[in-house]
């Protein structure tokens, strides 16, 4: 492009100086347009979709442990050769896996996710997520899931009775963020004597005769999370 300089000025195009038609450069942009087009309605397509699709849970191999206002608490097997249907998790969700396992994570563009777990391990998910599951081992999978009704923080504290201790582990936290703190409980030596709760909370354990959870409402106060001989013990406090 020509341009007309004056001294301590702006560059200024001369007035008859017309740009070329390029068919080139209008095609690109055509195509870009046509592309950003396509991109928006695809995702038109699986918020669409995804209004539709079944909650996470109820599902086979999950069954409900409890559920009041807050939260829901499942006891969930990821069962070999029997696929989830394609579904959305709602909640955000905190959980603790018991028994080890593998599973097949399929995402919505079929693009699949193994995925090998430990027993011990905490996992804390955001809602959101849409995807399919599959159980790959013979043995399966198997978790604790609380789901949290509510998008942010529950927000409710009780102020500690005079000369209580509030609860809290003897090591430090599994996990800790803006929603929850996770405690593991399973040794003995990592429980709190004599306690309140200032937060609502979950306690879960495994014993013999499987996967269990109980309700804390905040405000109690007692020696123990009144658990018998447990082979793991996590405490879920709702923030
Ligand atoms: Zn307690």
């Amino acid at each position: 492009m020509r341009a007309i300089i004056i001294r301590g000025m702006m560059p200024i195009a001369a007035t008859h100086d017309v740009e070329p038609f390029r068919p080139r450069r209008a095609q690109r942009l055509l195509f870009l347009c046509a592309l950003g087009v396509l991109c928006v309605y695809r995702l038109f397509l699986v918020a669409l979709a995804a209004q539709s699709l079944p909650p996470a849970y109820p599902r086979a191999g999950a069954t409900k442990l409890f559920e009041n206002d807050e939260i829901q608490v499942w006891n969930i097997a990821w069962l070999k050769g029997q696929p989830s249907p394609l579904h959305r998790h709602i909640y955000d969700l905190v959980g603790v896996y018991y028994e080890p396992g593998d599973r097949m994570i399929i995402a919505v563009d079929g693009s699949k996710r193994p995925v090998s777990t430990k027993a011990g391990d905490v996992v804390f998910q955001r809602k959101g997520v849409t995807h399919i599951e599959e159980g790959t081992s013979d043995a399966p999978l198997r978790s604790v899931f609380v789901e949290m009704k509510t998008d942010g923080p529950f927000g409710k504290v009780t102020a500690p009775p005079p000369g209580a201790t509030a609860f809290s582990g003897k090591t430090m936290p599994a996990l800790d963020n803006e929603r929850v703190t996770v405690w593991d409980l399973t040794e003995a030596s990592a429980r709190p004597a004599r306690h309140y709760h200032p937060q609502d909370a979950v306690v879960a354990w495994i014993d013999g005769s499987g996967a269990h959870a109980r309700f804390i409402a905040r405000g109690t106060i007692h020696d123990d999370e009144g658990i018998g001989a447990a082979t793991r013990v996590t405490v879920f406090e709702l923030k």
